[in-house]
This record gives C-alpha cells, sequence and structure tokens, in this order.
C-alpha cells in the first residue's frame, strides 16, 4: 500500500482541478472558505448527506462511483427540493488503507459528475481516521424564492405519485452480497447493482415540477419508510395499490421467483426517486412535467384517514408494514 502525500499535496493536485465556476469563487482550494455570488430572486437550498464504508456502501466498491454515489444523494434531495445545483463542498475521513490511485479515481468520479449535473467544488476538508472510510457532502442549489418544496403540506385525499422504479437498488446490494436470486440473468443482475451504485438525481424532475402545491422528497431510506414522513407531518395515512407501483422489469423477475422480494423493494431504500403528494387537480401538471424531463412518474395511490401505509393488492387484499415485517389484515 502506498504512503499518501500530505494533505497540502493530495488537495493540489486532486481536487483544485475541480474546484470553481462562474459563481463558485473557490480560490484554487487556497483559502479557508469559498464565495458563492448568489443570483437576485433566488434562495440557496442546502443539503447534506454523510456515506460510510460498510454501511452505505460497499467497501470494495470502485472509487470512482462511490464519489458518484456521495455526490448524487445529495443531488437527489436538491432534486426533490425543486433546486437547480449550484455547489458542493466535501469532507474526506481516509483510513491509512485508501491510497493516491484510490483518490485520484475518486476525484476522476467527481469530476465526471461535475460535468454531467453542472456543479462546483466549493471546498472541503481531509483527515486521516482509525474507523472506516467517510465522505461526507454538503450540496448547495437554488430556488426562486420562497419555492423551495416542502415534505409538509399534504392532505387527506391528495394523490402519491412516485418517479421511475422502486426497489432496484434494494435488490442490486443483495446481488452484490452474494444473497442468491436463482434464474436472475446477468444482464438484469448487472442492472440492480448499477441502479445500487449509481443513483439517478431526477433533478430534472424537480425542476418541471410546478412550484406550488406539492409535498416532496426523495426515496431514500424505502418507499413505504420514507412516505411514512410525508404522512407524519399531514396527519394521514395512505393506501398504495400494489400493481400501480412501478417495478423494473428486472426487479418483476426478482419478485416473480421470490415473493419476499417485494418487501425488500418497497422498504429497502436508495432508491433515489421523488416521492410526491398533491391534490388530484395537480395530476395533469405532474405528467406533464414527467413528460417534459423524459422521467416517467406514477400515481400509486391516495391519502386517507388514519396513519401508515397500507397495500392493496391486486385482488384487493390489504397489509399493513408493522414494526418488525408486514402484517395482513
Ligand atoms: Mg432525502
Amino acid at each position: 500500500m502506498g504512503r499518501r502525500p500530505g494533505e497540502f499535496d493530495l488537495i493540489a493536485r486532486h481536487f483544485a482541478p475541480l474546484a470553481g465556476a462562474e459563481r463558485v469563487l473557490a480560490l484554487g482550494l487556497t483559502d479557508d472558505a469559498a464565495i458563492l455570488k448568489q443570483a437576485v430572486g433566488q434562495d440557496l437550498v442546502v443539503t447534506a448527506d454523510a456515506l460510510v464504508a460498510g454501511v452505505h456502501f460497499l467497501p470494495d466498491d470502485p472509487a470512482d462511483l462511490v464519489a458518484r454515489k456521495a455526490l448524487r444523494v445529495n443531488l437527489s434531495d436538491l432534486a426533490a427540493k425543486g433546486a437547480r445545483p449550484l455547489a458542493y463542498l466535501v469532507c474526506l475521513s481516509l483510513p491509512a488503507s485508501i491510497d493516491e490511485p484510490w483518490i485520484a479515481a475518486f476525484a476522476a468520479g467527481l469530476g465526471a459528475d461535475q460535468a454531467e449535473f453542472g456543479i462546483a467544488m466549493a471546498g472541503g476538508d481531509t483527515t486521516s481516521t482509525p474507523g472506516p472510510l467517510t465522505i461526507a457532502i454538503t450540496a448547495i442549489g437554488e430556488v426562486r424564492t420562497g419555492e423551495m418544496r416542502r415534505r409538509a403540506g399534504a392532505q387527506l385525499g391528495d394523490e402519491v405519485w412516485v418517479s421511475g422504479s422502486i426497489g432496484d437498488a434494494a435488490l442490486g446490494l443483495r446481488a452484490l452480497r452474494g444473497d442468491g436470486m436463482p434464474g436472475l440473468a446477468p444482464a438484469a443482475r448487472a442492472f440492480l447493482v448499477d441502479r445500487y451504485r449509481i443513483p439517478r438525481p431526477r433533478l430534472a424532475l424537480g425542476l418541471e415540477l410546478p412550484g406550488d402545491g406539492i409535498a416532496a422528497m426523495d426515496v431514500s431510506d424505502g418507499l413505504v419508510q420514507d412516505l411514512g414522513h410525508i404522512l407524519r407531518l399531514a396527519g394521514c395515512g395512505a393506501v398504495l395499490n400494489l400493481p400501480e407501483i412501478p417495478l423494473s422489469p428486472a426487479a418483476s423477475a426478482v419478485i416473480r421467483a421470490d415473493a419476499a422480494a417485494l418487501d425488500q423493494a418497497l422498504s429497502g431504500g436508495d432508491d433515489y426517486e421523488l416521492l410526491l403528494v398533491a391534490p388530484p387537480e395537480l395530476g395533469a401538471a405532474i405528467q406533464e412535467a414527467g413528460m417534459r424531463a423524459t422521467t416517467p412518474v406514477r400515481r400509486i395511490g391516495v391519502l386517507v384517514e388514519g396513519d401508515g401505509v397500507v397495500l392493496r393488492a391486486a385482488d384487493g387484499a390489504m397489509r399493513r408494514l408493522a414494526r418488525g415485517g408486514w402484517t395482513h389484515f
């Protein structure tokens, strides 16, 4: 294992080339702070997420993909809030096992995503740690003043929408852990693993959606758990129609072979899709936003009196997620 250069050299070689943009004055990462040039009529939206090796990614995941996931989980939060990405800061806690080639690949992953999403590094920090590799990113975006989309504000009778497909990442993680999924074709396995490793933040959809009247968040901890956050704020429950919940062909194949995989798909997490709750009269606008963003959106349920999430199967049978698993009733 090669020794790492000092912090100053690491930053100058690998991170300074990523720093700065027209409105992100990062000063070559040679100062203690950066300057963001705020636009008139915009609010800054700030979000942070930390990823820990062994918790949020596998220690042997490729460094460039780890970097992109760390950035993208933050971009997914900006997407949910309807914000346009502007800048980010990254704090790395590096165990001794991380060498310079790993850091070079990590920086290359960040650089690729900066180009894809139009965001610039504004700064950060690196430190050594006796613990696991930890990547903490703070992302900053912009929305028109007063228009950040909230989790709160949903009401009885509102409809529940979700983008993309649900459960791929949870099943991809299961595949990476070597938990057998008999009969899963290699291409389907590769699709699921890719969905776990590289989230697709739904920024275009976030920007196209109506600025008012939608409660929203991204699905990071599982569809059922995350909807629960919106429901608690609304003081409501929800009924989700199982046949309407969008599943990819790969996830559908897994679930056909193993019915228990459905629960993993619905509560597994790492989807980074957008979860929207809106009054029925906004349904057409949500569908049109999905078309403009070329992102599928699907209406999957409705808010009802009560609390928690109830699933309605195609045959009308209802069941609910309780602590420790699903209960039928
Ligand atoms: Mg989130």
